[in-house]
């Protein structure tokens, strides 16, 4: 039976039956509610719903990896620029705590490693620290390859070396979650993909032990992206800046598995970044593309029909290209449903 993996922190599914579902402890039992929080509109409709049912934003924790690392050592490659602050607006909006995580250079550095060990993890604490965790163990290795476009994280190795095990280890190694009851709740729905459709809804998280429970809890598992959208307007909340952009999915900017359309979007908001990835893949020689097309064919084949063509396209890309979004851009004016809505589920981490 093949293993097979997703780019959420804490999971790992096997096909092809459904897991049985764990019974959950009431939500007022747990010491702390972890949301994993990518920005996007799932992990959104995560907190949405944990409001609406009465969880005190002091029990709940936005957690948020940053894949291009952090502090001195962060390295702008693969994500959209406004995400971390989209998340710290969010937080002070609903005046829940914020916290980041990330290994030493992020996917760069990963990408570039060379005869070495993966790098160390850092987390910021609600002190406004920085706490560094050394990578002592493991072996030396080489990438200087791309993470491949495949659901086997063993060489899918992007989400498990700057998402997965950046999460596992902060949760193992900070001393105050242990011997606590701890929820980590992701925001997976069935109707993404047919891996997901057979995710359970509940399970016992690989950072559990004998004196730490961790639950894990998809609440949105069996929501359409109608109900999503629903939880927006009903609060005129605004969408990380992607979707406004017409992403239909709030993940790397420049995730491996975008498809030609948003390649050739990428190009058209921010060519920078664009031939940055390019200019990587030239100096690597080894393309994004398992399919060994380069970032320019594959742009060349897309389509920038989902862009905004009016005046919104560039105050969208101020926002989102930049790391300064403001909690009171939060609430919509009017409510609007984004270029990104109801276009698919391709070009992310499914
Ligand atoms: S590049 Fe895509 S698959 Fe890799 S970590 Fe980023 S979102 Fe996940």
């Amino acid at each position: 039976m093949q293993l097979t993996f997703d780019c959420e922190v804490g999971f790992e599914s096997v096909n092809p039956n459904i897991k049985p579902s764990i019974s959950l402890l009431p939500l007022s039992e747990y010491d702390h509610i972890i949301i994993s929080e990518s920005g996007g509109k799932d992990s959104m409709a995560c907190l949405f719903y944990l409001l609406d049912q009465g969880v005190p934003a002091s029990k709940l924790e936005l957690w948020h990896q940053c894949v291009d690392g952090g502090g001195a050592d962060h390295v702008d490659l693969m994500d959209w620029p406004a995400t971390e602050s989209y998340i710290e607006a969010v937080g002070q909006h609903f005046n829940i705590q914020t916290h980041y995580q990330w290994r030493s250079g992020g996917i760069y550095n990963e990408l570039m490693r060379k005869d070495s060990l993966t790098g160390d993890v850092y987390y910021t604490t609600e002190h406004g620290e920085i706490i560094h965790l050394p990578t002592k163990n493991g072996k030396n290795n080489t990438r200087l390859k791309w993470p491949a476009m495949s659901p086997d994280l063993r060489i899918r190795w992007c989400s498990p070396y700057v998402k997965i095990d950046v999460f596992r280890r902060v949760l193992n190694n900070h001393p105050k979650y242990k011997d606590k009851k701890i929820l980590v709740v992701t925001g997976e729905r069935r109707e993404e993909s047919s891996n997901r459709a057979k995710y359970a809804e509940a399970e016992i998280h690989a950072c559990s032990n004998k004196t730490r429970l961790v639950h894990a809890w998809r609440p949105v598992i069996d929501w359409n992206e109608q109900r999503v959208w629903d939880e927006y307007e009903k609060r005129r909340f605004l969408p990380h800046p992607a979707y406004l952009l017409g992403w239909n999915r709030t993940s790397c900017f420049g995730c491996i598995f975008s498809t030609a359309d948003l390649w050739a979007m990428m190009r058209e908001i921010a060519p920078e970044r664009f031939n940055r990835l390019v200019e990587l893949e030239q100096q690597l020689d080894h393309t994004i593309d398992t399919n060994r097309v380069s970032l320019v064919d594959k742009a060349n084949l897309g389509s920038l029909e989902r862009l905004p063509n009016d005046a919104r396209l560039s105050q969208w890309v101020e926002i989102a290209l930049n790391r300064n979004f403001e909690t009171r851009d939060l609430i919509m004016p009017r409510w609007e449903v984004p270029a990104g809505a109801f276009r698919g589920n391709t070009g992310g981490p499914l």
